[in-house]
């Protein structure tokens, strides 16, 4: 696309999950062509896109608290392009002009590859574009990738057939679609020519990869992406517990790069409220897959989401849920209040938990989950564990340099160097001796890179 006269600067505002942060990339480097570079700073940005999440009504009121705050951008620099994007946008369309008559592009999930045509013509013709089509499935979005991180996003499929009844997703982001192997591979080798060392695939329900399209299975695809050479990592996110397959647990010990780490959203412990839910699974179901899961791959890290205060939940729902937060004993949780969402069917239940209850609820299962991540965490201090270098961290003036990297069960782990550990920087995989467990992260310091080829599945695994 032919860029426009004058260098111009962006910035993007990304609210939600990883698909979001990948959605945002992928606009970042779609601009690229039409002259656009990133700002540090929205004040000084020519064109500012919030990027939104609709999944919980807090994440909504952001959007618009930031739209707020871009009014008053508008009103100083009126020449200022205004764009919203992502799961809000595909929801409201045509009302959040009404809303925030200043903005100028409305661009929904499955448009986001107009983005740079919206952007020139509004430059141009100063119109208003709201752009919020939906079709069968998703249109691939593959710009050009700029050199950039050493761990990157690749989306490999997008929307969900699951309908969840508490769930916008299906909504707004449509119905499931795959992407073909030969193209995720393509940008996976783009990625690591770029930097990348790690990438993560995503997918709101990756266990059912390709399935519709005939693209082959997940398993088939995450073996494909092991052969990339100069990849040192995979992770993948979102799992649904009731396609998790037997195969895909292999792979954890097949494929030498894929991190022994699994997202396993169980959303409650009560099997009244996941039918519910329609989750399609029994808390006997997700324990089950618990129990095979480190069976197979011993040391595994699993992670989870959790609902309190759906509809109905009762005092007794609620403690079946932190019983099963006690037998699986999750390395980390993520954990919501209940809101009522626009088109997803719970909306319409009757019987609300009061806020109050839903509050009090979330604290005593955050408090529990915090015990059981620090307990965890403190089962790692003397360890070494193989860490990949993501960034520099702050560096006190007078220390010695600071990191911030991932070992392969995910924890994230703060470094300093040992004066002996050799040149690393970003990109590097090294050993580090873990000294401090804190509530949410990990503390060491570097004591040597890891020979090379060694692989991934060799190095000290997490203990708890
Ligand atoms: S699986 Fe359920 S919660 Fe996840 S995106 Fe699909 S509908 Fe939403």
């Amino acid at each position: 696309m032919k860029p426009l006269m004058q260098p111009k600067t962006f910035f993007i505002h990304t609210i939600g999950c990883q698909m979001n942060v990948a959605d945002s990339e992928q606009m970042a480097a779609a601009l690229a062509p039409l002259g656009y570079s990133a700002s540090p700073a929205f004040e000084s940005a020519d064109l500012v896109i919030v990027n939104t999440c609709s999944v919980r009504a807090k994440a909504e009121q952001k959007a618009f608290s930031i739209l707020g705050r871009l009014a008053d951008l508008k009103r100083s620099r009126p020449d200022v392009i205004v764009g919203v994007a992502g799961c809000v946008a595909q929801q409201e369309g045509n009302r959040i002009l009404s809303r925030a008559p200043y903005v100028d592009i409305v661009v929904g999930t499955q448009a986001l590859h107009r983005l740079p045509e919206h952007v020139r013509r509004v430059a141009v013709e100063r119109c208003r574009i709201v752009d919020v089509e939906m079709g069968p499935g998703a249109p691939d979005f593959r710009p050009h990738r700029a050199p950039g991180p050493v761990c990157r996003f690749i989306t490999i499929m997008r929307g969900c057939d699951n309908f969840c009844a508490y769930c916008v997703v299906p909504y707004v982001r449509g119905r499931e679609t795959s992407r073909a192997q030969a193209q995720i591979l393509h940008e996976v080798r783009d990625a690591v020519d770029s930097g990348a060392r790690e990438v993560t695939l995503l997918g709101q329900n990756v266990n059912s990869y390709g399935q519709k399209e005939g693209h082959g299975t997940f398993p088939e695809l995450l073996a494909r992406v092991n052969s990339v050479p100069g990849l040192l990592r995979i992770r993948f996110t979102t799992s649904h517990p009731k396609d998790l397959t037997t195969e895909l647990m292999e792979c954890f010990v097949r494929l030498e790069k894929l991190c022994p780490h699994i997202h396993l959203p169980v959303q409650a412990g009560s099997n009244r409220i996941l039918a519910r839910m329609n989750r399609g699974y029994t808390r006997e179901h997700y324990l089950d897959k618990v129990s095979k899961l480190r069976d197979t791959c011993p040391g595994i890290a699993i992670t989870s989401d959790l609902i309190v205060g759906f509809p109905g939940e009762s005092e007794a729902d609620f403690e079946q849920t932190l019983e099963l937060i006690q037998k699986v004993r999750f390395d980390g949780l993520f954990a919501f209040m209940y809101s009522d969402r626009p088109n997803a069917p719970a909306r319409r239940f009757a019987d609300k938990v009061p806020e109050a209850l839903s509050r009090r609820r979330l604290h005593a299962l955050l408090a529990l989950q915090d015990e059981i991540t620090f307990t965890r965490n403190s089962a790692l201090v003397g360890s070494i564990q193989e860490v990949l270098v993501e960034e520099s961290g702050r560096t006190k003036a007078s220390g010695p340099p600071q990191w911030v990297g991932r070992t392969p069960a995910n924890k994230i782990v703060h470094l300093q160097a040992d004066p002996d550990a050799g040149g690393f920087g970003a990109g590097s995989l090294v050993q580090v001796l873990i000294e401090k467990a804190m509530a949410h992260s990990l503390r060491g310091v570097i004591k040597g890179k890891p020979a090379a080829g060694r692989p991934l599945k060799g190095g000290a695994q997490d203990a708890a």
